[in-house]
């Protein structure tokens, strides 16, 4: 499988001064992910996605037919090791799966409300997107929800 490049298309500028003051801080993280969900890259792929697979995904294995209206990264872009890695799980649509906001705030805050097939599901997915990266020599962060209560069951 081929790994899009999309590092040469990262945003280099955001046009607001006061903005690229904060860019001086390589490890903000709040500032990486707006900057990243503001492009013109990501409203373009966002649309093209939820048209390509609009139905929830995980809720389809359980054969319910849900409307999907956000996007889900299945690989945290935001916590890898550098920007140009970040940016290309952040438009890998191998990485994102389309949700409805239901199933996105289970898998984020709440997975012991997803069904074992969803969960395996889910890990199915996650393991495919590293091997890939890791085919091309690609070394992903893989960290888990902070939230995520399943050690606690
Ligand atoms: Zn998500």
């Amino acid at each position: 499988m081929e790994i899009p490049q999309y590092s040469t298309t990262i945003p280099r500028t955001t046009g607001n001064p006061r903005r690229e003051k904060k860019r001086i801080f390589p490890d903000s993280h709040a500032f990486l992910v707006s900057k990243f969900y503001n492009s013109k890259a990501w409203k373009r792929l966002r649309d093209v996605l939820l048209r390509r697979n609009p139905i929830d995904q995980l809720e389809l294995l359980e054969r319910h037919v849900e409307s999907a209206t956000e996007l889900h990264h299945l690989i945290k872009f935001a916590d890898q090791a550098n920007e140009a890695i970040a940016w290309q799980l952040f438009l890998d649509d191998d990485n994102i799966i389309s949700v409805s906001k239901t199933t996105h705030n289970r898998i984020h805050y709440n997975s012991s409300e997803l069904t074992d097939k969803q969960r395996v599901k889910l890990k199915e997915m996650k393991e495919k997107v590293v091997a890939k990266y890791l085919l091309a020599g690609v070394h992903i962060i893989e960290t888990e929800d902070r939230n995520d209560n399943r050690s606690n069951q």
